[in-house]
């Protein structure tokens, strides 16, 4: 690994300890004008039209203050700002890799905090890897958001606010058409967004409201372990892209990998992912497989994998393991991902290896939080080398 030095600062900009609840900015369209009736600040006849005004200043300006309201009456900023809030949560710290990469770690209460990372050159222009619970249930033996015990759902306000957060960093406001940096999202921080539907759901309308952060739903990818129940209602409610974490190619590997396995077998999962709506050849779902030494990749492993996702119109992501300290795994070596990923491309699966971004920070896939509280706890106990 690498341990090259980083940028390391605190943030403080536009921050408060607390999304508090009458905190605007992460409604979807009805709750926004459902509360401005509910406060009085607006009747209700002209609720909707005052809902698509504030959207259009909070989700494509990114206002965090009802005066930046110019079309809107100094009365009503007042009455407002007296009843509601646009206030971003506390980052409590920021750090930007040698490739570009930007990690934030982001308190949304006391206790709450999770991880977002903005990729560079990923997607169109630049992925935001997104966290849909603070901590896991499910104990992935690679992963180590899998060591902490799950703290709680996201809320959808909380997961928009990860995106608020980075277009505020990477100075993305008004929402621009063209020319993005943050042009793709990605669930694939902390957390398995399939427990979470609700929030992930009620996030996904609001980023990708065309007047406002305007992410369009193809550029959605929502990564599960595979929860099989929850595979079509993600579809249905979100049109995302999918992408499933599979890493092994039979049972009675990913029984120990992925323990989820032993609820939803790989043949319900991959039923599950034939019918997911709208998977096309336009719109493919994705397969995971992490690169685990001696592990799961043997040449025979990937041909395999080729049998099993046959017919799916589907991407293939190989992604080299990042280690993380006590990890029982290390990571297949480099001609192994290349002979591994050659048997892939025969089989018509372009450049399936995912380049590993923001080592240097711990910012790569399943390192996220853990180790900013590690290193943040050491930080604490020798000063001198908090730099
Ligand atoms: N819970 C969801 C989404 C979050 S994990 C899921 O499991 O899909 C996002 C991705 O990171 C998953 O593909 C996961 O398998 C992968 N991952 C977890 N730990 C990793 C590690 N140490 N190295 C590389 N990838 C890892
Ligand atoms: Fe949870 Fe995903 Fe990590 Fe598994 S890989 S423990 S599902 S976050």
């Amino acid at each position: 690994m690498d341990a090259a030095p980083v940028t390391s600062l605190d943030l403080g900009r536009r921050t408060a300890a607390t999304v508090a609840p009458s905190n605007l900015s992460g409604l979807t369209r009805p709750e926004l004008a459902a509360a401005l009736v509910e406060s009085g600040a607006v009747a209700s006849d002209k609720a909707k039209m005052r809902a698509a005004q504030l959207w259009r200043w909070i989700h494509h300006h990114g206002v965090t203050d009802f005066a930046a309201m110019s079309n809107v009456s100094k009365d009503m900023q007042a009455t407002l700002s007296e009843r509601f809030t646009l206030v971003r949560p506390q980052i409590v710290e920021r750090q930007v890799s040698r490739d570009g990469t930007r990690k934030w770690l982001i308190r949304f209460a006391p206790g709450i905090e999770a991880e977002t990372v903005y990729i560079p050159d990923v997607g169109r222009s630049g992925a935001l890897c997104v966290s849909s619970q603070v901590g896991c249930t499910l104990n992935c033996t690679f992963c180590h958001t899998g060591t902490q015990a799950l703290v709680r759902n996201l809320t959808a306000a909380e997961i928009v606010a990860q995106v608020q957060v980075a277009r505020d960093d990477l100075e993305e406001w008004p929402s621009p058409k063209e020319e993005r940096r943050l042009s793709n999202i990605v669930f694939m921080g902390m957390g398995e967004p399939l427990y979470n539907l609700d929030g992930v759901a009620g996030a996904i309308d609001i980023i990708s409201d065309g007047e406002g952060i305007a992410i369009s739903r193809r550029r959605i990818t929502v990564s599960t372990s595979g929860v099989v129940p929850e595979l079509k209602p993600l579809g249905d409610r979100t049109q995302a892209m999918l992408a499933i974490s599979l890493h092994a190619t039979h049972d009675a590997l990913r029984d120990q990998l992925v323990p989820l396995n032993r609820k939803y077998p790989l043949k319900q999962l991959m039923a599950g992912v034939r019918a997911y709506p709208g998977l096309s050849n336009a719109r493919r779902a994705t397969f995971e497989y992490i690169m685990l030494k001696g592990v799961n990749d043997s040449p025979a492993e990937a041909r395999a994998l080729v049998k099993l996702i046959d017919g799916i119109p589907a991407k293939i992501n190989l992604i080299p393991f990042n280690p993380w300290p006590g990890s029982p795994y290390h990571c297949s070596d480099g001609a192994t991902i290349e002979a591994f990923a050659a048997i892939l491309n025969c089989a018509g699966y372009a450049s399936p290896i995912r380049t590993p971004r923001g080592r240097d920070i711990l910012a790569a896939c399943g390192q996220l939080k853990s180790e900013s509280e590690k290193l943040r706890a050491s930080a604490r106990r020798v000063p001198e080398l908090a730099e």
